[in-house]
């Protein structure tokens, strides 16, 4: 390339990157695939290599992160906090192992670690107190988040011991939180994050520490500012130091004497990754001694002694062969591309939601388009991108419809949303999703009345409303396809069971605009009865935290429809439970045991207690002593011979406890 060709690719590239990065850094909200990023920067190095002298200091090849925002407080690092240099492949692990046996011979090791695909925090302790949380921002000047820091449960507030240390970190949001705070932003029509990294830097830039505090964000430690001053001379060293001083930092690292070995680690971790509860873009690979890692020192940018092998991109091309259309539980009409079956981080996709007619103008799709899929999350497929290049011109614009697929009546868009509606209550789509919504999981809980049974019911006119659910008979029942007398008996007494559910799974299922199943809960701990919620006053609803205004008017109104009152005497005549049966509300203030308002798991036989008085006593500190493990317990203790309720808990990464740590917390 001659050197004008350069200059101008340069500018093209440094111009990307910088829209790129604000997009990213400090807007939270990206425009184009991390791999297309590194992508490009990978060109701009390569370039400035070829071309030193075209290399300016306000390249973004130069720079750390993007600016701190104004609306915080700024806090300027004791020490830079900088980035990591990248690995896409062997070769590039192989040339930095070649680096560094040049700096300091053959005699180190390297420790990996997973790299947490978060952001990047800071948090100071003085006297073991934690004084100071601040963002990485540009490396040198970050954002002081203390307030929303303290709302993540793992970051001690007080060490064990008395020390003044900077530890560094990764806040991050895992993968389940992630999914659910999308679901969430969904039903109220809001913007989606792209994925956890983003809705992790967007939750702890926010002005208020309740909203950080309601996004379930989490962290893991993996570096000391000044290793000096408390004492350890390897990063391996410095690991164990923070986990005795109470930190949490993540197990899955290892002491490598080799580059075979890393690449070893890489191996195994990558087909891993799938199952961790938390994203993670690579490896991060550090040479263990802190000695070796003065000597090797850093670049503006990063250390020497420290590279990150990033994953490549699990993104993968495939033709979307058609765009169907659904109506949601609450009229919403949402486009799904229909995609040829293809492979992506573990499983088979063949479908993808495109959100709305808004997204599929933006990604400029049309059926026949050859696009990228990839996974949010690792979990819900999503397409990418179109190869517009790849366009033969059979390719065929989609436009919503105007009437709605199922009950064909007027379609409309409400204010302020992107999403269009169906706004027929007697829209049998809308009716049949609130049926399948009622007897999920999270709501009653009805085992046996799957998706295809209540459409079946519904559409030979057995159900039309939730309580006609609990005067359905075995003979109706035997009519139905592939029911045979044992399922029907199950399903029966499933349907038994659940009309002694406590209140707040009828909430949830009745599908009262706004209100999830944390709402519900709420709800049902706060008014005790039905009776009482019905009767209650937007003024008393508001009245309590985590109510909105916009969720409190949507209870009163509900509960003023004639049908909606109706429904519910009806469910009452049926036998079905009003009242809220779950342990009392424990506010934070009321009970500062470490158990209150926590779910936990015993497993395991325990030595000093019976499972009863276990169970009774961590009920006594207000906390909740469920029988599984599941992405909401907080914390398993495990006895002897703790089987795979411990592994679950250990795979979901949920904190576990012995019966010792157990007996000291209850001494407390
Ligand atoms: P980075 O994410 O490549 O690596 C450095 C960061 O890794 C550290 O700051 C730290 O936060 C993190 N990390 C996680 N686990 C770690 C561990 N165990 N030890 C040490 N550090 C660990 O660098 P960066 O500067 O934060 O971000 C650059 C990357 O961000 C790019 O490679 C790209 O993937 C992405 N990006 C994407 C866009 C976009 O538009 N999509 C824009 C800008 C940046």
């Amino acid at each position: 390339m001659d050197m004008q060709t350069a200059e101008q690719r340069i500018d093209e590239l440094k111009r990307l990157l910088t829209q790129y990065g604000y997009e990213y850094y400090v807007l939270d909200k990206p425009s184009v695939p991390d791999a297309e990023y590194d992508r490009l920067m990978q060109e701009l190095l390569a370039l400035e290599e070829q071309f030193p002298h075209l290399k300016t200091a306000d390249s973004p090849s130069q720079r750390i992160g993007g600016a701190a925002l104004e609306l915080f407080e700024k806090v300027e690092h004791r020490t830079p906090m900088l980035s990591l240099a990248n690995a896409f492949n062997e070769q590039d692990l192989r040339d930095f192992d070649r680096r560094i046996r040049k700096a300091v011979g053959d005699d180190f090791s390297y420790v990996c670690e997973l790299k947490i695909d978060g952001l990047a925090v800071s948090l100071r302790y003085e006297d073991g107190l934690f004084v100071q949380g601040a963002t990485r921002g540009d490396g040198i000047i970050g954002e002081d988040i203390t307030s929303n820091l303290k709302t993540i449960k793992s970051i001690p507030l007080r060490l064990s011991e008395e020390v003044s240390i900077e530890v560094r970190g990764e806040a991050f949001m895992p993968k389940l939180s992630f999914v659910a705070l999308n679901e969430r932003r969904k039903e109220r029509g809001e913007e989606q994050f792209a994925n956890p990294r983003n809705a992790a830097a967007g939750s702890l830039r926010q002005l208020d520490p309740k909203i950080a505090a309601s996004r379930k964000l989490d962290v893991f430690l993996y570096g000391i500012g000044n290793p000096e001053a408390v004492g350890v001379v390897s990063h391996s060293e410095g690991l164990d130091y923070l986990d005795r001083l109470g930190f949490k930092t993540n197990h899955e690292r290892r002491k490598c004497a080799t580059i075979e070995e890393v690449m070893e680690f890489i191996k195994e971790k990558t087909e891993q990754r799938h199952q961790l509860a938390y994203d993670i873009d690579g490896i991060v690979i550090k040479v263990d001694s802190l000695h070796q890692q003065a000597i090797l020192g850093t670049t503006v940018k990063s250390p020497r002694w420290a590279i990150a092998y990033k994953f490549p991109a699990e993104e993968v091309v495939t033709t979307l062969l058609n765009i169907e259309l659904s109506v949601g539980r609450t009229g919403v009409i949402t486009p799904t591309a229909v995609l040829e079956p293809v492979r992506v981080a573990g499983t088979t996709v063949q479908r993808a939601s495109l959100h709305n007619e808004d997204l599929i103008r933006e990604k400029d799709i049309k059926i026949g388009d050859k696009v990228v899929i990839k996974k949010a999350g690792d979990i819900i497929p999503e397409v990418v991108n179109v190869l517009v290049d790849q366009r033969t011109g059979m390719e065929v614009d989609f436009y919503m419809p105007t009437h709605c697929p199922e009950c064909e009546s007027e379609l409309v868009r409400l204010e302020g949303e992107v999403a269009l509606r169906c706004i027929n209550p007697k829209c049998p789509a809308q009716i049949r999703e609130g049926l399948i919504h009622f007897v999920s999981r999270d709501a009653m809980n009805i085992e046996g009345l799957g998706e295809k049974v209540i459409s079946q019911l519904f559409a030979e006119n057995l159900i039309t409303d939730v309580a006609d659910i609990y005067k359905l008979t075995r003979e109706q029942l035997l009519a139905l396809e592939r029911m045979g007398e044992k399922s029907v008996s199950k399903l029966l007494a499933a349907i038994e069971a659940s009309k002694s559910n406590s209140l707040e799974k009828l909430l949830f299922g009745l599908g009262i605009r706004h209100v999830g199943a944390k709402a519900a809960k709420t709800l049902a701990q706060e008014f005790g009865t039905m009776e009482k919620l019905a009767a209650a006053s937007k003024e008393e609803l508001i009245a309590i935290n985590e109510i909105g205004n916009k969720m409190a008017d949507s209870i009163v109104s509900f509960f003023e429809q004639e049908e909606a009152r109706e429904l519910i005497e009806e469910l009452r005549n049926a036998g079905v439970n009003m009242e809220y049966k779950g342990p009392k509300p424990i506010s934070a203030s009321e009970s500062d045991s470490i158990f209150a308002g926590k779910t936990i798991v015993l497993t395991g036989k325990l030595e000093h207690l019976t499972r009863n008085e276990a169970k009774e006593k961590i009920e006594a500190l207000g906390g909740n002593v469920a029988g599984s493990v599941s992405k909401k317990t907080h914390l398993v203790i495990a006895g002897e011979d703790a089987g795979s309720k411990l592994t679950k808990a250990q795979e979901l990464g949920i904190e576990v406890w012995d019966e010792e740590r157990l007996l000291e917390e209850l001494k407390k």
